[in-house]
């Protein structure tokens, strides 16, 4: 039987919506991007809007796939990001989705309110009011504010230029000089020089504006209005297909949106509910039960390592649900099993994304040349607080991984 996860629709096929979709996805998310068959889109390379055209798309390490029967996605588990092209009405009743958000970065129009349509809608960029046609909203341009949460009223307007690439600003663009079916031949990526002809519209020609790499180009057959965007293009050298600033940025924005407003996210709750249920079944300590709240006698080192987590929460979580998490995590510290297994996570991947999520200044001291198991650096943080360097989880010596774990320290801390 499938697992269903929490749905999530993300309206939007562009840059923004597909770092959105990656980063909701990584919270535990299942999540389905709506948007037509033909989005105009111009950095497909950091984006999904090819899985319209070709079927499927990946961007980052996540796969999108062109979806038709949404309720067949849904119950087989929804393994991957969904591309549906239904009527956002069809998609919202097949889903009830515990979440919206509206990402199509429209500019111009004035979106309508669409407070109705899910528990929780965010909307992202200018036009949105948090509270008149959105629960809450994210800045996307550039300065200070980008990607902080609007709790109450309209986002800023549309303003400024685009930021700069090695001094090419507006002028690296090209917008429609006519409404017209957009046609060309190149792909994001592709090597041009100045003048070159790269695409037409109707009789049209379209020249490159610069000699440098494609990362912004209309798909080839999709409808444009005249002064639309339809060409971006970098200096040679830049990776036309890493997840961008602005985006990264935005997609925090949602995060810490969802956060204000739910507290936990999907994967935090799972979290939760795998530790309950592990104590259920007696595969961690007695007092892992009540998640340690009203337990008579705790182990010494948990209300230590609950406080190095809650000292630590995202900003935005709550007291309340945070210590829920932050004890359900020190349950599970006790456990004899894996830390993933012990939360009931489907591996480290998504423990490592469980702590970011909640606790990011924590997670982040566990870096890449670190790059410690996280049961280990949660007694690694302990023992450093406490003065005992190698301080040992007390379930590791009868883990598989012990040797792989602590075959660098010395005897005497193994015992
Ligand atoms: S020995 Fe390593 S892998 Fe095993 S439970 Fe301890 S920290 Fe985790």
């Amino acid at each position: 039987m499938s697992t269903l996860r929490p749905c999530a629709v993300v309206r939007g096929a562009q840059d923004l919506a597909s770092a959105v979709a990656c980063a909701l996805t990584d919270a535990g998310y299942a999540v389905v991007m709506a948007e037509g068959p033909l989005p105009a889109v111009t950095r497909r390379g950091q984006a999904f809007a090819d899985a319209a055209f070709d079927g499927s798309a990946t961007f980052l390490d996540k796969t999108c796939r062109r979806i038709d029967d949404i309720r067949a996605w849904r119950d087989s588990g929804s393994p991957d990001i969904a591309y549906s092209t239904a009527p956002l009405d069809l998609i919202l009743a097949a889903l009830t989705p515990e979440l919206l958000v509206d990402a199509r970065m429209r500019k111009r129009a004035i979106p309508e309110d669409q407070r109705e349509l899910a528990p929780l809608v965010i909307g992202l960029g200018p036009n949105f009011d948090a509270g008149g046609n959105c629960h809450l909203a994210v800045e996307t341009g550039w300065g200070e504010t980008l990607g902080s949460v609007v709790e109450k009223g309209p986002t800023r307007a549309l303003a400024g230029e685009p930021k700069p690439v090695n001094g090419w600003s507006r002028d690296r663009y090209v917008y429609a000089p006519v409404a017209g079916v957009f046609q060309t031949r190149l792909d994001i990526g592709d090597t041009v020089t100045e003048g070159q002809v790269i695409a037409r519209i109707g009789d049209t020609p379209i020249a490159a504006p610069k000699t440098g790499v494609v990362r912004g180009l209309i798909r080839d057959g999709v409808p444009l209005d005249v002064k639309q965007k339809c060409v971006e293009i970098v200096p040679a050298g830049t990776n036309v297909r890493m997840l961008a600033e602005r985006p990264r940025r935005a997609a925090e924005g949602v995060l810490a949106a969802i956060r204000l407003r739910h507290g936990l996210l999907p994967v935090g709750r799972k979290a939760i509910h795998g530790v309950l249920a592990n104590a259920a079944e007696g595969l961690l300590p007695p007092f892992a039960r009540t998640l340690g709240f009203d337990a008579a006698s705790l182990p010494g080192h948990f209300a230590p390592l609950v406080d190095i987590l809650m000292a630590e929460r995202a900003p935005e979580l709550r007291e309340r649900p945070a210590r829920w998490l932050a004890h359900a995590i020190a349950c599970s510290a006790f456990g004899q099993r894996h830390t993933w297994q012990d939360l009931r996570l489907s591996g480290r991947r998504e423990v490592s994304a469980m702590f970011a999520l909640h606790f990011p200044a924590f997670a982040a001291r566990n870096t890449p040349e670190l790059n410690l198991k996280w049961r280990r650096f949660l007694f690694h943080e302990l023992g450093l607080r406490l003065g005992v360097p190698a301080l040992m989880p007390p379930g590791c010596s009868a883990c598989d991984g012990f040797a792989e774990c602590f075959g660098d320290q010395p005897e005497g801390a193994k015992a």
